[in-house]
């Protein structure tokens, strides 16, 4: 057996020629511990080969290579460190001069009428084209032309420079390549370049084989050759994960036993009339695809996003009905008590004079008070229960749960949906978001759920009008504050917390895991009591005052008893006060897009205009401007998710935790849209065959996905 023979993907890259040891200690910073490992080493970028160019067309500053004779060659020695090697290069389009400072060994280098190849940026100093340290080949012949060359740019660690890693990855890829198991068979790639192709992608001809692919990507022959290359294994990586949450979406859809919840004509009738407006056309889309989840006899898992005001709640009081009206009850979680109230506020007034039976569970509630609704929970007397997450931690047990709703998901951990599982089944599952989810993330973090939106308002509100302040204009806003205040409109004012490591918490914002520093915003509340608002009442509201006298300021401002409510984001999220229509954000620099959106949806609750002024202090730096910037201009909510996507990526969204899923490694969630999509749609219609699960020619694929999401998104075995 020969030396190269022994070596397979597995070998350790000790082994490998041109590595050894100390070398592999610095690989494995890179986290290149074999040969494999070493293959699926992915390029960050390339270098193309210059075009060339005839020395006529040399454009001031456009990389170009050209081909020519050396003519003359001269090298001026000012003392053994400083030097200038200069020489002229010639070709029938003319002649161009290369200087090399401190380089001596260009003037041997440089043979009187040998052939060169020169690449590199040119500089045009008059007629004369002049070339610093150029790219040179020497050829050896009048006729050879190089072969132009793509070369492969690879993330690197001290200590190992890109010539090294090519000298690495090279011999290895022939024989290594061939040794690659296929996951994707012929027929597959067919399909995929169909799909793509839908998509608005071409690949020439077909998707290369992994071998073919490996090789194209680290050392592509052309341009073309690459793309399919890369193609072919950012398809694969989408693929790969799109099985895996269809096959997750379908193994739930077999193993999970939900209630079948049937709506006839007089059951809609019955709740529509419940309502003191009709559903607009989008509501009544959203609640058709509700009801077609919930009439089958597995848990539906739909997100239903929506801008704030959209009419969400609206429609999941709808779904809730129909649990009612199925006899069997529902609940309603909320992230905080304030807004658990208001939703109980709601649905008592919605359902006032019906027999359907509201209770709340909340944190504030007396001991007794707790035993009473839970024991109603339980007997199945009351049919609408409402809480925050103290819900889960209550002991609650349900009579007959049919559907559960979260309101606003991203501050509810995955994992405490298991919790509401009673009997052997599952309840339906309806999560409202007011936060957009980017179409990219949609398709991969949320892909196991199914999407429902809202995009129209109801109707009657006022626009809301954002304003980035600039300075200068503190009186002149605050003028505009006053002379709302005495139109009778309310006033919020939102001040920021303190504390950088607040502001990450600022995602947890639940009633008793809140650690903020108010100091800023009680410093605003009395600046503004005895300057600006002196002649108003006004309310000042923060996660750390208690239960009661929160609920005692929000119940004052929503009465009208005050009229300026100062407050941290603790109004956030869904607090209801539609004569409030005028909002100033302080430090506005420190909050996130989704955030500040969120805040805006408070002043347009209402028929009258809102207006909302941003100021930040000191000088925001530049990324928080462009945010700032898009939020002014912008005041739709998917718009807005987008955006900040392309700012600050998916991990600030969702919280990298969340996401539970490993990073991908050579597709881009944003900029790999499409090939994702065509991805997903292959991996549904595959996953929908019996054929996926047990043909041999899938055997290899079926293996891929359980090995990167087997454990993590509970694949079960495959069969
Ligand atoms: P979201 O939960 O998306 O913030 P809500 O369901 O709370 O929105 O609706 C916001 C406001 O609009 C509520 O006051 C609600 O009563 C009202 N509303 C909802 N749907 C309609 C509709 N179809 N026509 C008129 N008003 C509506
Ligand atoms: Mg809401």
């Amino acid at each position: 057996m020969t030396e190269s023979n022994a070596i397979t993907l597995s070998t350790q890259v000790q082994y490998l020629q041109g590595v050894g040891p100390s070398r592999a200690k610095r690989l494995e910073k890179l986290g290149i511990h074999t040969a494999q490992q070493l293959l699926f080493f992915f390029p960050r970028d390339y270098e193309f080969p210059a075009p060339s160019c005839s020395i006529d067309q040399i454009q001031d500053g456009v990389n170009c290579s050209l081909v020519g004779r050396v003519e003359d060659v001269d090298l001026i020695t000012r003392s053994p460190s400083r030097s200038i090697c200069t020489a002229i290069i010639a070709n029938d389009s003319g002649a161009v001069k290369l200087l090399f400072f401190n380089q001596p060994f260009r003037a041997e280098q440089l043979v009187l009428d040998q052939q060169v190849q020169v690449s590199g940026v040119p500089k045009l100093n008059g007629l004369q084209v002049e070339f610093t340290h150029p790219k040179l080949v020497m050829l050896s012949s009048d006729e050879e032309m190089p072969e132009p060359e793509i070369l492969p740019i690879y993330p690197l660690t001290e200590g190992v420079k890109q010539t090294d890693m090519r000298r690495m990855i090279r011999p290895i890829i022939e024989g290594l390549s061939e040794q690659l198991t296929e996951v994707m068979p012929k027929d597959l790639r067919v399909r995929a370049v169909e799909s793509l192709s839908c998509q608005g992608i071409t690949v020439e001809h077909e998707l290369p084989a992994i071998h073919a692919s490996i090789r194209g990507l680290h050392f592509p022959a052309d341009a073309q050759s690459l793309n399919a290359s890369r193609t072919r294994l950012i398809f694969q990586e989408c693929f790969v994960l799109q099985l895996a949450l269809a096959i997750r979406q379908k193994r739930l859809s077999i193993e999970r036993k939900a209630p079948l919840l049937k709506s006839t004509s007089m059951i809609d009738a019955r709740i529509q009339n419940r309502f003191p407006f009709s559903l607009t056309a989008d509501q009544k889309r959203v609640i058709q695809e509700i009801r077609e989840d919930v009439s089958k006899p597995y848990p539906m898992n739909r997100l239903l996003q929506g801008d704030v005001g959209s009419g969400k709640t609206v429609v999941a009081i709808y779904a809730m009905l129909l649990a009612v009206a199925n006899s069997h009850q529902a609940v309603l979680m909320a992230p905080t008590e304030v807004l658990a109230r208001q939703h109980f506020r709601t649905l008592s007034s919605f359902l006032s004079g019906s027999k359907v039976r509201v209770g709340i569970l909340s944190g504030s509630l007396s001991a007794s008070e707790r035993r009473r609704t839970l024991e109603e929970t339980r007997s199945g007397d009351t049919h609408l229960l409402v809480g925050t997450q103290a819900l889960l931690h209550a002991g609650v047990q349900f009579q007959k749960l049919g559907l559960c709703v979260v309101d606003e998901q991203h501050k509810f951990g995955v994992a405490q949906r298991e919790m509401l599982r009673s009997g052997g089944q599952d309840p339906h599952y309806l999560v409202m978001s007011a936060t957009p989810i980017p179409r990219s993330i949609a398709m991969t973090l949320f892909g196991d759920t199914d999407l429902s939106t809202l995009r129209e308002t109801p109707p009657g509100r006022g626009v809301v009008h954002t304003y980035l302040s600039h300075a200068g204009w503190k009186d002149r806003w605050w003028k505009f504050v006053r002379e709302r205040l005495d139109e009778g409109r309310q006033v919020y004012v939102v001040a920021p917390m303190i504390d950088a490591s607040d502001v990450v918490d600022q995602q947890s914002i639940g009633e008793n895991d809140v650690r903020e520093d108010v100091s800023s915003v009680e410093s605003v509340f009395e600046d503004l009591c005895n300057g600006l608002l002196a002649d108003y009442r006004i309310g000042l509201l923060h996660g750390r005052m208690d239960q009661d006298r929160k609920q005692r300021v929000m119940e004052d401002f929503q009465s009208g008893k005050l009229q300026v409510l100062v407050s941290t984001t603790v109004i956030e999220v869904g607090i209801d006060v539609s004569n409030a229509t005028v909002m100033t954000i302080l430090g506005a620099q420190q909050f996130g897009l989704a955030q500040l959106h969120q805040l805006r949806g408070r002043v347009s609750r209402g028929v009258h205009d809102g207006h909302v002024c941003i100021f930040t202090d000191g000088d925001a730096d530049p990324d928080s401007h462009e945010r700032l910037k898009v939020f002014a201009e912008t005041n739709d909510g998917f718009e807005l998710a987008e955006a900040d996507f392309r700012l600050r990526g998916p991990g600030d969204m969702f919280g990298k935790s969340q996401s539970g899923l490993p990073p991908l490694r050579i597709a881009d969630l944003q900029r790999d849209y499409e090939v994702m999509s065509a991805a997903r749609k292959l991996a549904k219609e595959s996953v929908a065959t019996e054929e996926f699960f047990v043909s041999d020619q899938w055997h290899e694929l079926r293996g891929q996905v359980l090995r990167r999401y087997g454990a993590r998104l509970d694949l079960g075995d495959l069969a």
